[in-house]
């Protein structure tokens, strides 16, 4: 798939125009290291335009009922349904994703839309009442105002509505920046969705970390700011975003435990560990990247594992029949190997290296051999590398469950429903899974971390807390 420089503009009070440099940045392939698009490189001065074209839109925007509001949202959901091959199509090229993953995000990202379509017309506030004498108070849920959000390769579009859906249905108007490694998708839908948008209520600017990210966390205008990222970047946008005081909403990194007591099935085990250390490549937050099983099932588990990942389909990502695709970069390849280099008591079961000259493609891997405090097991790797370790008794298990600065997702394998709780309740994970991991997702369910996984929801009717703030009006009735 390829594509010209004038497909691909921004979105700014409605129109899909350039930079104001004019300047532009090459996208990749990352299956096959090809140029396949330019997009605007934006700066600093994109983003004022933005702003401005927020402010000005705002007013009428905040007049909306929120039954208007939710006809947007479903409107943007019928045009993502409409276009969903396209779409996905263009996620597997830019992402080296398999088309069959891709697939899957397009419905899922239409119904975020429909929840918060939904959610839109449902918005919660306390009673209004009597609470200090002569006086009727009343509680008003409000939108923020103008809100920005920041996004990552790994789910590009995806991760863009899961910000969109419910920052709009909660009034505010937002200006979006997906990744610079991945801006196609997101491009493209509101390219799409331009006659649904009303102008400056939704707008996009791409361009790299620093300047567009930096500064839409400057702005003074902009009153919140989410980001889906990487720990490290959460903190510098926490500590850019203190100098205005904005609020921000941080979903970042995981290294996600999946710990396997001695009663589980060790075959539905490692059909688990095949899935969830490996989708996406393994480039996921949430991925199982940490097995820690019990001493009598260690072995049986490593056995029925290994010629399970050996099995998984890695490949062009447009083949119907891949299972893994591509890692998102060179970098990231060299990022990936690295731990693997560098993890020198560690045996690798299989994997290791790459599979082809051509992409950049990292080998299923398995990892045993490794101590609770190696990088490899204490650091975020965002690769198909999985590393098993051998706990002592269930304290242990839970120990170096959460012996990771990370708080994301975790899972419990055991056909002990006491055991199981028991977990699930000591684990300090923002969701835990029992004997699964990577379950399907569901609009009605809250996905943020605990620790330095960040703070705040996406998705749920949680998330709506994060795009509102109250107002609490009191009126003298006597
Ligand atoms: P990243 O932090 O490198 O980049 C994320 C976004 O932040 C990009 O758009 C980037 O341009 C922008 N950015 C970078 N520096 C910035 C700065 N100084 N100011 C403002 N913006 C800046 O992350 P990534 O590599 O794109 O994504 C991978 C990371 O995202 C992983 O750590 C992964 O775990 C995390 N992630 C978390 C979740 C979750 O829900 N918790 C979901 C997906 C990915």
């Amino acid at each position: 798939m390829s594509t010209t420089a004038t497909d691909y503009r921004i979105l700014i009070g409605g129109e899909l125009v350039e930079a104001a440099s004019g300047e532009t940045m090459d996208v990749i392939a990352p299956a096959t290291g090809e140029t396949i698009a330019q997009v605007p490189s934006c700066g600093a001065e994109d983003v004022d335009r933005a702003v401005e074209a927020a402010s000005a839109a705002l007013p009428a925007w905040l007049e909306k009922t929120p039954k208007e509001r939710s006809e947007l949202l479903h409107a943007l959901a019928a045009v993502l349904d409409d276009n969903a091959e396209e779409l996905a199509q263009l996620e597997s090229v830019n992402v080296g994703k398999p088309l069959m993953a891709s697939r899957d995000e397009m419905p899922f990202s239409a119904d975020n839309l429909r929840f918060f379509a939904g959610a839109a017309r449902n918005l919660e506030g306390k009673s209004a009442g009597e609470y200090i004498e002569g006086y009727t108070s009343m509680i008003r849920r409000e939108p923020i105002g103008i809100v920005g959000g920041i996004c990552p390769w790994n789910y590009p579009l995806m991760m863009a509505v899961w910000k969109l859906a419910p920052a709009l249905a909660a009034g505010n108007c937002q200006i979006l920046k997906p990744s610079e490694q991945t801006p196609l998708s997101l491009l493209r839908f509101v390219q799409l969705a331009q006659e649904v948008i009303p102008p400056g209520v939704l707008q996009v600017v791409t361009g790299d970390g620093v300047p567009v990210g930096q500064r839409l966390v400057e702005h003074p205008a902009i009153g919140m700011v989410s980001l889906t990222g990487d720990v490290e970047t959460g903190k510098i946008i926490a500590r850019t975003a203190a100098e205005t005081l904005k609020r921000v909403h941080l979903e970042l990194g995981g290294k996600a435990p999946m710990v396997v007591f001695d009663d589980a099935d060790p075959k539905a085990v490692a059909e688990g560990i095949r899935l969830a250390g490996f989708w996406n490549s393994g480039q996921d937050c949430t991925a199982g990247s940490r097995v820690i099983a019990g001493p009598r099932i260690y072995d049986r588990l490593l056995e029925e594992l290994v010629p399970r990942v050996e099995s998984l389909k890695v490949g062009d990502p447009l083949n119907d029949e891949t299972e893994m695709g591509s890692v998102i970069s060179k970098d990231q390849q060299a990022r990936i190997l690295g731990f693997l280099e560098r993890a020198k008591t560690a045996t690798v079961l299989t994997g290791g290296g790459t599979t082809s000259e051509r992409g950049y493609f990292v080998q299923p891997t398995v990892v045993t051999d490794v101590q609770q405090t190696d990088e490899i097991v204490q650091n975020e790797i965002f690769g198909p590398v999985v590393t098993v370790q051998k706990f002592a008794d269930d304290d242990e298990a839970i120990r170096w469950a959460n012996d990771v600065r990370y708080g994301l997702a975790a899972s419990v394998w055991t056909r002990d429903v006491g055991r199981a709780m028991n977990a699930a309740r000591k684990l300090q994970f923002g969701c835990v899974w029992i004997n699964d991991h990577l379950l399907p997702l569901a609009s009605e369910l809250p996905h943020g971390g605990y620790k330095q996984s960040g703070y705040g929801k996406d998705m749920s009717i949680y998330s709506m807390e994060e795009y509102t703030q109250l107002k609490h009006v009191a009126v003298k009735i006597d």
